[in-house]
């Protein structure tokens, strides 16, 4: 039976707009030293802004935006919803035929009766298309029609501002071991990571990716210690609900993931998280 104290401690976390799903969660989060992150929406804004835009030869650059917006205008991602802002309109629904979400790789859809490809690399090669073009930084959106590489969209997001002191924090409260586990590439994932100080990263893994990872850490504590894993939803629930403790950012997250959570932080801040654990260490040592 979950000693009495805890449901006070529920209480404390829901003021500070922390939906704690029951005290077990509580005590449990007291005696967390790792924390595993999700990167985009999570650590970052989620909010992407379009830094470059690269034809092939054959397309415009509007062209290019024409055909990523038009097969992303189905999808919630956050790439998505950055493409059409700066596509600048709602695409026409009669111009496509279907669409179709491929998580942790893109979208395929029929645009005026053309297939279009728009998402990573990884997508384009699963369709045997050669995007041989490699940015600097950031992420990428490889745009392909009919089967023939059209170019490429750069975007960025950036850091949430109070990213580095909540890790920092977390740090100082004893969570001493961070990871980031992301679909995205590897160059941009470390440098999120050295930017935020968080010692370990997993890059370029598809959403199952991401269990086999939390798995795999989770083996490592041998139990000792629960492992959490925080994420803001989007193609994350099965992760969150796989972790010791499933965290979920509640801002932009999913339905999905909010259902999955053990915890979920009511708005987007992460630094809400050392308010967390610093209420389960308190709340713990009234009971005991
Ligand atoms: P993260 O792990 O960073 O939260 P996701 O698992 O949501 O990212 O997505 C991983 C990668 O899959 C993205 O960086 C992108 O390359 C690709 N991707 C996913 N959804 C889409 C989409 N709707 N349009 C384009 N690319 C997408
Ligand atoms: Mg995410």
């Amino acid at each position: 039976s979950i000693p009495l104290g805890f449901f006070g401690g529920i209480g404390a976390a829901s003021r500070r707009g922390i939906l704690v799903k029951g005290g077990n969660y509580l005590e449990a989060l007291a005696k967390v030293d790792t924390m595993v992150f999700d990167k985009t929406g999570t650590l970052t804004t989620g909010v992407f802004e379009v830094t470059g835009i690269a034809p092939r030869p054959g397309f415009t650059g509007q062209e290019l935006l024409y055909y990523a917006a038009c097969a992303e205008s189905y999808s919630t991602h956050p790439l998505a919803r950055s493409i059409l802002s700066k596509y600048g309109q709602n695409p026409d629904p009669d111009r496509m035929d279907s669409h179709e979400e491929i998580p942790g790789r893109g979208v395929r859809a029929r645009v005026d009766g053309k297939q279009v490809l728009c998402g990573n690399r990884s997508l384009l090669k699963d369709h045997q298309i050669d995007a041989d073009d490699v940015p600097v930084s950031g992420t990428s959106l490889y745009v392909a029609v009919d089967g023939i590489y059209a170019g490429r969209i750069d975007l960025g997001d950036a850091l949430k501002p109070d990213a580095r002191s909540a890790i920092e924090r977390l740090r100082a409260l004893g969570i001493q071991n961070t990871v980031l586990l992301t679909g995205d590439t590897e160059v941009t994932a470390r440098d999120v990571a050295k930017r935020l100080g968080i010692g370990r990263v997993h890059a370029q893994l598809l959403p199952q990716d991401k269990v086999t990872v939390l798995e795999r850490i989770m083996e490592e504590k041998q139990g000792a210690n629960p492992v959490a894993f925080v994420g803001d939803g989007i193609n994350d629930a099965a992760v969150i609900s796989r972790a010791d403790i499933g965290i979920a950012m509640g801002g932009i997250g999913s339905d999905a993931a909010i259902e999955a959570a053990d915890i979920v932080i009511m708005n987007d801040e992460v630094g809400k998280l050392g308010d967390a654990v610093t209420i389960a260490r308190k709340t713990r040592r009234i009971v005991y």
